[in-house]
């Protein structure tokens, strides 16, 4: 129970989908939590209502993971409100899905920036106001280890970047006791890619599991790593997948 008590949490990326269900579950277990949107004011500002009515403590800051100083301005804003950064999660992330021939070099330069460069950008910022004992998360695929179809070459390419890039930071940060992994879900029913959608009953075909996961079940993995006891978890790449890569 609320073993994130006294805890602020970042998410960059919770106005929808994994990245809102993070941010509900933090808060449940008793994190103050700022999190960034960019489109989605409407559903930004509701979040921020209802772990206000339920005696949360919540920021909602627009900022696009493309731009790198809006990500530092907003992680600064969050650490000037809470006084610090205990737990950074990397959640914000687009799918630019197309055979060889159909993806430009914007989608694949967007890609590199939203679900990469914006990594390194906040693990950077976010480090700088962590105490000892932190948590650095952030939210890759299961395509890193297993793209079993047609268009999903640039997407898989950058969350398998996230891998290399959790070691490494892993490392750097080992010293200060603060932990760095990848979460790599597999198919979880959000906007970017529906339970009842075209591509679904594909999916499903890849899986152990006949089901997608539910955002919840994701938000759950991440409160553990984010709490109190995993802090012996650190470099690693954690899959939640339904068996899509078994
Ligand atoms: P959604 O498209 O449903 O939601 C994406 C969220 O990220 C929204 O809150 C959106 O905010 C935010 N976001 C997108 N672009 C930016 C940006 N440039 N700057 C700031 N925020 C941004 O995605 P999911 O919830 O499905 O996915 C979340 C993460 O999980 C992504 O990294 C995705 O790659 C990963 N993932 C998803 C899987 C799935 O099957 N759903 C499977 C494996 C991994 P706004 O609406 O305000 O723009």
């Amino acid at each position: 129970q609320h073993s994130l008590q006294g805890k602020a949490a970042f998410v960059q990326g919770g106005s929808r989908g994994i990245g809102a269900a993070i941010v509900q579950r933090l808060s449940r277990e008793g994190a103050s939590v700022a999190f960034t949107y960019v489109s989605s004011e409407d559903k930004a500002q509701a979040l921020v209502k209802s772990i206000e009515a339920s005696g949360g403590k919540a920021l909602a800051i627009k900022a696009d993971s493309a731009d790198e100083s809006s990500v530092r301005t907003a992680i600064d804003s969050a650490a000037k409100a809470f006084g610090k950064i205990d737990i950074l999660v990397n959640n914000a992330g687009v799918l630019a899905f197309g055979e060889i021939d159909a993806l430009t070099m914007d989608d694949f330069d967007r890609s590199i920036a939203i679900n990469v460069r914006s990594v390194f950008v906040a693990s950077q910022q976010a480090a700088r106001h962590m105490p000892d004992g932190g948590r650095i998360i952030t939210i890759g695929s299961v395509n890193a280890d297993r793209m079993p179809f047609q268009g999903g070459a640039v997407y898989a390419m950058s969350k398998s970047a996230i891998v290399g890039l959790t070691k490494g930071l892993a490392r750097d940060l080992g010293p200060r006791g603060i932990t760095v992994n990848n979460v790599q879900p597999g198919p979880v029913d959000t906007d970017m890619n529906p339970a009842d959608g075209e591509m679904a009953e594909g999916m499903r075909s890849y899986m152990a599991l006949n089901r997608y996961g539910k955002d919840s079940e994701i938000a759950s993995f991440v409160a553990y790593l984010s709490g109190p006891e995993a802090g012996y978890i650190t470099g690693a790449n954690l899959t939640i997948d339904g068996g899509f890569g078994a």
